[in-house]
């Protein structure tokens, strides 16, 4: 098995970690994104309504990479993930591989642990439709291109066309040097990056994605994972 070199220009200097590294609490840099919440916070008083912080140890072997927060997941809850439809595949699957010390996520006070794993969104804010703008991918890549030069992790899964390119673009890669592809995998700088159709719930209702196509990408990186120790 290849280990993916740690000598990358990239992975040379880490940075500092701060407290909220890699997100803003009170980023309103993408202005449609802002009024959208504050809408949605109007319309929904008890939801988070905020960007949403990723959640996991601040270094981790591995880090996942969401498209963005779902309204009455985690625009609700605050935390990736947790409380919709999508989360129950991927906390799921992550607790079957020892990820997660347990696979309900229905709120963010439900202790739940990520164990040398770590869960992001591309886009820290809730787009209207699921659907954020190139621009907005763009402006937020910054922080996911902190996050991963801090976490270092040794696998990135993407969830996704959007993670998946936001995820090159984070480690200034051309979007086109890596075809995204279910279950495909790339070596990039530092890292291997795993790909995978997203655990949403059209996705999983239309069976574009089976619970066994997801455990089976998880089941790679756990065992890629392990060879790298
Ligand atoms: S999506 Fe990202 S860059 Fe845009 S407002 Fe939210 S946190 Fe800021």
């Amino acid at each position: 098995m290849i280990v993916p070199s740690k000598s990358a220009a990239f992975y040379n200097k880490k940075p500092r970690a701060t407290k909220n590294f890699g997100f803003d609490p009170d980023c309103r840099d993408c202005p449609r994104l802002a009024r959208h919440l504050e809408r949605i916070g109007r319309e929904y008083p008890d939801y988070h309504a905020r960007p949403v912080a990723p959640f996991g140890p601040e270094s981790a072997e591995l880090l996942v990479v969401g498209l963005a927060p779902g309204l009455h997941g985690a625009n609700r809850t605050g935390r990736p993930f947790t409380g919709d439809h999508a989360g129950i595949l991927l906390y799921g699957t992550l607790h079957r591989y020892g990820f997660a010390t347990q696979k309900g996520s229905a709120d963010a006070q439900d202790g739940l642990r990520l164990v040398d794993c770590r869960v992001t969104n591309a886009v820290k804010c809730l787009p209207p439709q699921n659907k954020p703008l190139p621009d907005e991918v763009r402006r937020c890549n910054r922080y996911l291109a902190e996050e991963i030069a801090v976490v270092r992790p040794q696998a990135i899964l993407a969830l996704g066309v959007i993670a998946h390119r936001a995820v090159l673009m984070a480690l200034g890669l051309a979007p086109g040097s890596r075809r995204f592809g279910h279950h495909a995998v790339h070596d990039v700088p530092g890292a291997r990056l795993f790909d995978s159709y997203h655990c949403s719930r059209y996705n999983t209702q239309t069976k574009r994605l089976t619970a066994r196509m997801f455990e089976a990408v998880i089941r790679d990186i756990a065992t890629f994972l392990r060879g790298t120790r």
